[in-house]
């Protein structure tokens, strides 16, 4: 059975007519609405990571260390 693929948004659901771009994957298209909701959830993303920064945990630079000194 043929795919009906390049018709609309995977993740909105808008056909392509309402949107400017489609862009298509394997098996998934994605309009330029969504591509931009998705890079401002990114960006969001790690701010949010930036500003909860846990401290770095030692343990990798301690077995370095360790080797080191042996
Ligand atoms: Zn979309």
């Amino acid at each position: 059975m043929a795919k009906n693929l390049h018709t609309h948004c995977s993740f909105c659901g808008r056909p392509r007519e309402e949107v400017k771009m489609l862009i298509s994957g394997i098996d998934a298209d994605i309009c330029d609405q969504c591509i931009q909701n998705a890079g401002e959830i990114i960006e969001q993303e790690f701010e949010f990571e930036k500003s909860h920064q846990r401290p770095q945990q030692p343990a990798a630079n301690a077995a370095k260390l360790e080797l080191k000194t042996l």
